[in-house]
């Protein structure tokens, strides 16, 4: 699969402009795609699974205009909205039966086995009986899964998929879609966690007020914030001085004072020790240093 997305602009009826000249490229695989609240992220989302329309621009997948090949695109797709909710009386099985039977799962039998295979996956075969409105909000979040990952899509959408789950869960959820990536398939993750990016997203890009700032691996991402992650040892009376020079990623209590893990280009008048940066860090490290945040008072 492939999905190409080139000079993307979408402004709503009320003149606010959500993206702009966006250009991506996704191929298989788990596609992480991050941004602050407000940055576009749930507008290009739904125009991808063609719920609306973008004001110009162009999408792509496997060579066929979204645009003019809605319908034969839509049913390889699959969808979990932010706030994915059930409104029908039906059973968790026969909720599940039901959106496998649009996904174009026509005959029972195996319609059937398909529906009890999915619910095996995402552990909820024990509740199948279960009226779907009324399982607790961490098993509607996997019905929610399971109804975009049944009737074998090639393309998956999650918006912000850790929303309501605990951390069982996430390891759970994480685990059924690596699983999924082996195949033919693109899983785009919308998040504002950097935590979702999971290791298994070897694509990603990042959102900001409309425009992509980047786009490429995780590794890259962190390689940028080389030498600029420190952690310093600092005792109380300091804390307040540190979180106002830099931002601060965390602060942990140890034997004498707190551990304060800071993104820095240089520590002027605190000892500190260089850290090897994750994904969060690197996060950080690209507001603050390349998008020129002011995040403590000095344009960069
Ligand atoms: P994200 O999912 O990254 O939080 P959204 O795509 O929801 O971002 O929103 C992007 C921008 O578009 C925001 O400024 C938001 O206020 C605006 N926006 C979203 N939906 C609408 C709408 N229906 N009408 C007008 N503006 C909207």
């Amino acid at each position: 699969m492939e999905i190409s997305i080139t000079s993307l602009n979408k402004i709503y009826p009320n003149g606010n402009q959500a993206l702009t000249n966006v250009d991506l490229e996704i191929k298989n695989g788990m596609f992480g795609l991050l941004g602050p609240n407000g940055a576009g992220k749930t507008t290009l989302m739904r125009i991808l699974v063609t719920l609306m329309k973008p004001t110009s621009g162009s999408i792509i997948v496997n060579g066929m205009d979204l645009d003019r090949n809605r319908k034969a695109i839509r049913a390889v797709m699959g969808y979990l909205p932010q706030d994915f909710r059930f409104f029908s009386k039906l059973s968790t099985w026969e909720f599940l039966d039901y959106v496998a039977a649009l996904a174009g799962l026509k005959e029972r039998k195996k319609r059937a086995h398909a529906v009890d295979e999915m619910l095996e996956k995402v552990g909820l075969f024990d509740v199948r009986d279960r009226q779907a409105n009324k399982l607790s909000g961490g098993m509607k979040r996997r019905l929610g899964i399971a109804q975009a990952l049944i009737g074998d899509p090639k393309i998956v959408i999650v918006d912000e998929p850790t929303t309501g789950l605990d951390p069982e869960e996430r390891i759970r959820f994480r685990n059924l879609l690596s699983d999924m990536s082996q195949r033919d398939i693109i899983i785009i993750l919308s998040t504002h966690i950097v935590g979702d990016i999971s290791s298994a997203c070897h694509q990603m890009a990042l959102l900001d007020e409309g425009s992509l700032v980047f786009s490429g691996s995780p590794d890259e991402l962190i390689d940028m914030a080389k030498g600029n992650v420190w952690q310093i040892k600092a005792i109380d009376s300091e804390l307040e001085d540190i979180k106002s020079r830099y931002p601060v990623i965390s602060t942990i209590p140890s034997d004498n004072g707190w551990d304060v893990e800071v993104v820095a280009k240089k520590l002027d008048g605190y000892p500190g020790t260089a850290v090897d940066p994750n994904l969060e860090h690197a996060y950080v490290n690209f507001m603050e240093f390349k998008l020129g945040r002011t995040w403590h008072g000095e344009a960069v």
